[in-house]
């Protein structure tokens, strides 16, 4: 899971709350490229802005918040994976959830040698969090390794943000 920090809201965000159809596009090219080195805030799998390989993501779900739905700092990108992330997560959360513009994933969340990820010493918030957004789908593994984060393991590996700490 990546440690998002959000940054301004762009200029045509009011555009989007009017009309989300018509600049959703432009808001996942701007939370990719601005806030989340284009990859799924979740898997950290490299995607697109197109819709058949992303889509927003309201952290905290808009059924159960709905105060929330136009909240910037509500909104992360999520790849289209079926059964995980975003889809996967749907309207499950709770206090336990990881939010990625809160909490530091890298405290909760580790990678075995063979990539599968694990909750550090086997804490509640890091369980959850897999189970809910099915972190460990096989077809996964081969990418995590490479992708470390969190202080616990240092700076992140993953070429396009080597070197910054989180
Ligand atoms: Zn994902």
């Amino acid at each position: 899971m990546l440690k998002i920090k959000k940054v301004e809201k762009p200029d045509f965000f009011n555009k989007w709350i009017k009309n989300n159809k018509g600049y959703s596009l432009e808001l996942r090219k701007y939370l990719l490229a601005e806030e989340q080195w284009k990859v799924c805030c979740y898997c950290e799998k490299t995607v697109s802005e197109s819709p058949e390989s992303s889509h927003i993501d309201h952290i905290r779900p808009k059924d159960k918040f709905p105060d929330l739905i136009h909240d910037y700092d509500n909104l992360t990108v999520s790849c289209q994976t079926k059964k995980r992330c975003g889809h996967a997560k749907g309207n499950k959360f709770d206090e336990n959830f990881i939010v990625p513009t809160e909490d530091s994933p890298g405290d909760y969340l580790t990678y075995s040698p063979n990539g599968e990820i694990r909750p550090v010493e086997n804490n509640k918030r890091g369980r959850e969090t897999i189970d809910i957004l099915h972190l460990n789908a096989p077809k996964l593994r081969p990418l995590s390794p490479a992708h470390v984060v969190g202080p616990r393991r240092g700076p992140c590996l993953r070429r396009p943000c080597r070197g910054l700490n989180f």
